[in-house]
């Protein structure tokens, strides 16, 4: 494994104490890296949003191949260390931000990439959240394997869930590659992937469906083994007929269960019931 001098501070002292609890796992494998910053495909001009730069590893590669780079980075010692490091680099921004608390959008203030070795504690939550449009023009990001195969799943499977249906709505989401713990310092308890989002042309939903969909498919996942008929009856107060023609116009069997549904069944089902409202 090409493990080098990505871990090693350049000749400014020692790098902060390492955050667990900030999920700092540091990648230090430089053909990773390399992936990873290819997978952006990047042509010189673009304005690249990094979530989560750390010590810089991928930064570095970022800072060669962006037009702007604006760095996110919430652990104050790590975003003072970059600010030192790139002072002299006036394509590149340090952001001493929660990314969750960022309007990515408004940081960009324009069309923009998005990239990040993000810590899992909260990558779903860094999913969602750069779902909000104006969405990035495309997404490269390393999550845990877990989280990889579960914007990847298919209706009916165990990893099919919430994330899956309101990932696939707006965007493609694919697995590139999987990277090793090893590839980490300190290496993390589980494997990992690298995928990219990419928004679709046509979403299937419009940015006022984008909320209520979330809240749609987070409620009836929470009953994902009920059957439809029941989960409509319990969502909006109503009796077994009423639910019965409320699905019937959705064109979803009331017997299955919501593990089933397609992202396009979810989205009638949301139609077809403001329609009714
Ligand atoms: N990109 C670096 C790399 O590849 O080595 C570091 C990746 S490490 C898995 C995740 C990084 O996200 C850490 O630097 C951590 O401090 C930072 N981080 C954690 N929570 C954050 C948050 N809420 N907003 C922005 N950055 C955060």
């Amino acid at each position: 494994m090409a493990r080098d001098d990505a871990d090693v501070p350049r000749g400014r002292g020692a790098f902060p104490p390492t955050r667990k609890s900030l999920g700092q796992h540091f990648l230090t494998d430089r053909r990773i890296l390399a992936r990873i910053a290819d997978a952006l495909h990047l042509t010189g001009g673009e304005t690249v949003l990094e979530i989560g730069p750390g010590r810089g590893a991928l930064t570095d590669l970022l800072a060669e191949r962006a037009g702007r780079l604006i760095a996110i980075e919430y652990d104050r010692a790590l975003a003072e260390l970059l600010r030192q490091r790139y002072a002299r680099r006036n394509n590149v921004l340090v952001a001493e931000a929660d990314v969750l608390t960022v309007s990515l959008g408004e940081l960009a203030a324009g069309p923009y990439v998005l990239v990040g070795n993000v810590p899992y504690y909260i990558t779903t939550p860094i999913l969602f959240h750069a779902l909000t449009p104006p969405r990035a023009e495309r997404a490269v990001y390393l999550v845990q394997r877990e989280v990889a195969d579960r914007l990847g799943a298919a209706a009916g499977t165990k990893e099919y869930g919430g994330l899956t249906v309101n990932v696939a709505a707006v965007a493609r989401a694919e697995t590139l590659f999987r990277v090793p713990a090893g590839a980490f310092s300190p290496p993390p308890k589980v494997e990992s992937a690298v995928v990219r989002i990419t928004p679709l042309a046509t979403p299937l939903v419009t940015p006022d469906e984008e909320r209520p969909l979330r809240t749609l498919v987070q409620n009836a996942f929470g009953m994902r083994r009920k059957q439809m008929r029941r989960v409509v009856r319990s969502l909006y107060a109503l009796d077994a007929p009423a639910a019965n023609a409320m699905l019937a116009a959705a064109q979803i069997d009331p017997e299955v269960r919501p593990e089933t549904l397609s992202p396009e069944q979810f989205v009638g089902l949301l139609r077809v019931q403001k329609a009714r409202a």
